[in-house]
């Protein structure tokens, strides 16, 4: 894949979840296996994002991908939090001091309330902490979010403290809210779209559909088509 956007020249980068890569079987295997990928990419001057999946692997996702920051450049190497998760905002001072690209988001798996705040309006309220966080550092991180709430705090944030446009990006998923996707182009954000590739695409699709039952409709209209 890495090849193909270097032939092609389309401007974009890669993200993978470690569990793909042996995480659930010895941390040592996805690292290996994630280090062949982002060694390729840092040689394209591409970069790769480790996605972030459930609690049950979030401190061994970090671990890998701070092994792999040590050795490759903020350029190089992404890492992804969650705000629904308590543990969050201290991971997020915890990245910084390395520092490391960030993308920031909402979460996508079905915690208990142990790890992670039950309520949205929680869920939210540490999303616009957090983002406040990430956009005062200085580096160059992704907000990804559908949720208008979400940018607008994010685009009000940035434009009180004097954050160009250019420091930092939205991010959505592919097919979601195309007319905001455009709208942000339109305005001078940068504006990236998550596409899910390959053949294992049932969990990806479970999750979305347990996010917003109203996708199976999304789904079936574009399968039709
Ligand atoms: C680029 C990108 C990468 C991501 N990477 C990860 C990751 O690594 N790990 C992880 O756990 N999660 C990831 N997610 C998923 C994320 O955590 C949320 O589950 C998802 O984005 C929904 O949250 P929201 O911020 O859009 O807000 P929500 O509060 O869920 O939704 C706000 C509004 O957005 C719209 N919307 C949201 N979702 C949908 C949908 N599926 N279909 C249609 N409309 C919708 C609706 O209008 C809704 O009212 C990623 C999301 C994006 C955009």
């Amino acid at each position: 894949m890495l090849a193909r956007i270097d032939e092609t020249g389309i401007d974009s980068n890669v993200s993978i979840k470690l569990t793909q890569f042996g995480l659930e079987l010895d941390p040592e295997l996805a690292y290996r296996n994630a280090r062949r990928i982002v060694e390729d990419a840092a040689r394209r001057g591409n970069f790769v994002r480790v996605d972030m999946e459930g609690s049950t692997v979030t401190q061994a996702t970090i671990d890998v991908f701070k092994r792999l920051r040590a050795e490759f450049g903020l350029d190089d190497v992404g890492i992804v939090i969650q705000s629904y998760l308590y543990r969050t905002m201290e991971d997020a001072r915890d990245l910084l001091k390395i520092p490391a690209r960030i993308r920031l988001c909402k979460g996508a798996y079905n915690e208990p309330p142990e790890v992670a705040y039950p309520a949205k309006k929680d869920v939210d309220a540490n999303y616009v902490r957090v983002m406040q966080l990430l956009l005062a550092s200085g580096v160059y991180h992704g907000i990804a979010t559908h949720d208008p709430k979400m940018i607008n705090a994010t685009i009000e944030f940035a434009q009180r403290e004097g954050i160009g446009k250019e420091a930092f990006e939205f991010q959505m998923l592919y097919g979601i809210r195309r007319d905001l996707q455009d709208q942000l182009a339109r305005d001078g954000y940068r504006m990236r779209v998550y596409v899910p590739y390959g053949k294992h695409w049932y969990p990806y699709f479970m999750r979305r559909l347990a996010e917003r039952p109203a996708n199976i409709w999304f789904v079936l209209k574009n399968l039709w088509k």
